[in-house]
């Protein structure tokens, strides 16, 4: 579905990733884990071109794409297969949660707009938002204009959801209803690609873990093995610091 081959990315000289690879198989919860400053949000961004790496090919539902040269119709058509979730929410104030959701239907995507507001509303639902429709952000707490970030994501139907650190900006008594719609997103078979510093999610819910530091990936294998037989001195010293 995704695979990242050899991305590299720096600002200015500090070389932020040194050569990242990365495979997500359809249907996959991918975690991305390591301390901060290692690079994990710099490679989600990179993804959907927030940041263009400077060398290195990302493979999206069989199209090749070298991030370097990508066309801006290239980049299009990867912004097109991917849906992005902040760490900040990063809805429009201004916009009610229905028109949050309709609005990359209706901009980006063409959808005729009364199609928008069914899909928009089957995906307010699905996040347990229904209620809350006609509400603006600033009326709704953390945890749902978070879930309505995510309902603006599963809109379009992406072949993959990039999360990046989705409930750190969360008070800890909201992220778990978060970590519940992605939960249930990912039995749905939904294909993600998740950073967070959540290692309950990591060990329950992802089916691969991938360990960064330093701009690297130090180790990755499935959950049980890196929670409890991790090879790598740097993933020991992670997991012991953190669990
Ligand atoms: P992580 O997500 O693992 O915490 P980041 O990808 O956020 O790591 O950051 C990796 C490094 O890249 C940090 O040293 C950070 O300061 C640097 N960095 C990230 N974005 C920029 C930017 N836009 N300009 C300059 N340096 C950046």
């Amino acid at each position: 579905m995704l695979e990242l081959i050899d991305i590299h990315k720096s600002f200015n000289n500090n070389e932020v990733l040194k050569g990242v690879s990365i495979k997500v198989n359809k249907g996959d919860v991918v975690v991305i884990l390591g301390p901060s400053g290692s690079g994990k949000t710099t490679l989600l961004r990179c993804i959907n071109f927030l940041e263009r790496a400077d060398k290195g090919e990302i493979i999206l539902d069989g199209m090749h794409v070298n991030v370097r040269t990508a066309s801006s119709s290239e980049i299009s058509r990867i912004r097109k297969k991917t849906a992005f979730v902040f760490q900040s929410f990063n809805l429009f104030n201004n916009k009610t949660a229905l028109e949050n959701v309709t609005e990359g239907l209706i901009v980006a995507r063409k959808v005729p707009k009364a199609e928008a507001i069914e899909i928009a509303k089957r995906a307010l639902n699905k996040v347990g938002l229904s209620d809350r429709e006609d509400y603006y952000p600033s009326k709704l707490s953390g945890g749902q204009q978070q879930r309505v970030a995510i309902a603006r994501a599963i809109a379009v139907n992406p072949d993959v959801i990039l999360f990046d650190e989705p409930t750190s900006a969360l008070d800890p008594e909201l992220t778990g209803e978060v970590l519940a719609v992605m939960k249930q997103l990912a039995g749905e078979g939904v294909t993600m690609l998740v950073v967070t510093h959540e290692m309950s999610f990591a060990r329950d819910v992802a089916n691969h873990i991938v360990f960064m530091a330093g701009g690297v990936v130090v180790e990755e294998g499935p959950p049980e093995e890196i929670f409890t037989n991790p090879h790598e001195e740097r993933t020991k010293q992670f997991l012991s610091r953190i669990l």
